[in-house]
């Protein structure tokens, strides 16, 4: 029988009503077998996470400012949901511990866990699976660095042990039992760490859309669903802004070629999207998906035969290096230079990077862009297709949008183009229009 791993992510988990769908969704399969559970999220948009709760009566303690009025708001949460599903729980005991342990000064981490700890909890009751709290399976190091083999090994004897089970997910303990949570969103890598450590057929991630779309739905109308995705093009989409899960999810699974079939609780018949090691091109279209990201700077450097100084580049890198500049992409020609670089970063330091640049590295000319927009053109059919750049720049050129910067490595899995901030949402919908409308 196959073996599924299935995480819900809050909004699937934020009321009885949505835990009930859960429910019926996992029994419908017994392959289900593995759950990871997020904390509540929102039921509707002007509600808050229980994530955000919690860390809210975390800095209220930390001010010795009382924070009931916040705790309360969370025991309602749970209180619905238990009500609402007619399970015989008292969560009582547990909020006064979370209570006492906000008064002596608990750390963040701890706090922010116990909206999936709570809901793993119930969730587990519900489905009368076992309840494994994630402190057994997941570790991390003390600085917060997830340890692998430890982590694989203790889900590997998990399995043996329980044949279904709930696991809280974001996060693990450290050596010496602290708390320890990977960053927002982390419930997702949770998930992909259970699929790999009991070999899963396939990761579910349940969320609250049908999976990725091709385009931004804020900027281009119904944008075409996406049905399939291979790692590295979701790896190239998320990069550049589109997100549905948490970047690194699929880290953990990519050499296992385990697929992640992401799904929607509120419409669980939608097809998803499935993310694959690789996939076959055919019946596929030239593109998969379009992307972007604003506020890039780029600092253009000009130095005549720079090649012939052997230290150039290095020296330009340590200067990313010691001001923590972390450098998007690199566009080169014979006697120039242009490094492209998040816009904050560089606003944060502007002064001593460029001054930097001109004492280290001698260039003849140091001159910084602003306001520039990175837009991303991903597809696996691009390679050895020719004709696709040509199609981009013609979508681009007709609508009078001006390329000033092109990125395409060999791969040819995607290409960057580099416009003006301005032009951002009409650029990405003329691109949609080109390559997406059927
Ligand atoms: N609850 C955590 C967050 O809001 C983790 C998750 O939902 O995946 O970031």
């Amino acid at each position: 029988m196959s073996l599924i791993v299935s995480k819900f992510g809050g909004t699937s988990l934020a009321s009885s009503q949505t835990f009930l769908k859960v429910s019926n969704i996992i029994k419908s399969d017994k392959a289900r077998r593995y759950i990871v559970a997020s904390a509540p999220g929102k039921t509707k948009s002007e509600d808050t996470k229980v994530t955000d709760l919690l860390y809210l009566t975390y800095d209220l303690a930390k001010h010795k400012i009382n924070f009931n009025d916040i705790l309360d708001k969370i025991i309602n949460k749970y209180r619905e949901i238990i009500e609402g599903c007619k399970l015989d729980m008292d969560l009582t005991d547990y909020f006064n511990s979370i209570s006492k342990n906000l008064e002596e000064g608990a750390s963040k981490e701890y706090i922010a866990s116990r909206g999936e700890y709570l809901n793993a909890l119930i969730l587990s009751k519900l489905l009368d699976y076992d309840f494994i709290d994630a402190e057994e399976l997941i570790f991390f190091d003390e600085s917060g660095k997830f340890l692998e083999d430890k982590s694989y090994k203790a889900i590997a004897q998990m399995i043996k042990d329980h044949k279904c089970a709930v696991i809280p997910g974001f996060y693990g303990v450290d050596p010496k039992g602290n708390i320890k949570t990977f960053s927002r969103g982390g419930g997702d890598l949770t998930g992909s760490i259970i699929s790999r450590g009991v070999s899963a057929d396939l990761y579910e991630n349940w969320t609250d859309v049908s999976g990725f779309l091709s385009a931004d739905p804020r900027i281009v109308k119904n944008p075409r669903q996406i049905n399939t995705i291979t790692y590295s093009e979701l790896r190239e989409l998320s990069y550049a802004g589109a997100s549905v899960l948490h970047e690194e999810a699929i880290l953990p699974l990519a050499d296992q070629g385990i697929k992640i079939q992401v799904k929607n609780t509120f419409s669980p018949e939608d097809k998803g999207t499935l993310i694959v090691a690789d996939a076959e091109t055919e019946d596929e279209s030239e593109i998969t998906g379009i992307s972007g990201k604003k506020h890039f700077s780029v600092i253009n450097i000009e130095k005549i035969q720079m090649k012939l100084d052997k230290s150039f580049y290095r020296k330009l890198m340590s200067v990313l290096e010691v001001n923590h500049i972390d450098l998007e992409h690199m566009p080169t020609s014979i006697d120039s230079i242009s490094l492209i670089v998040k816009e904050n970063q560089l606003a944060s330091n502007y002064d001593t990077i460029i001054n930097e640049i001109k004492t280290f590295c001698s260039p003849d000319k140091v001159s910084v862009e602003q306001n520039i927009a990175l837009i991303t053109v991903v597809g696996r059919a691009m390679k050895n297709n020719i004709g696709v750049a040509a199609k981009l720049f013609a979508a681009l050129a007709e609508a009078k949008i001006n390329i000033q910067m092109i990125i395409q490595g060999s791969s040819e899995l995607n290409i960057i183009v580099g416009i003006k901030e301005s032009d951002y949402e009409k650029a990405i919908r003329r691109i949609y229009d080109a390559f997406i409308v059927e």
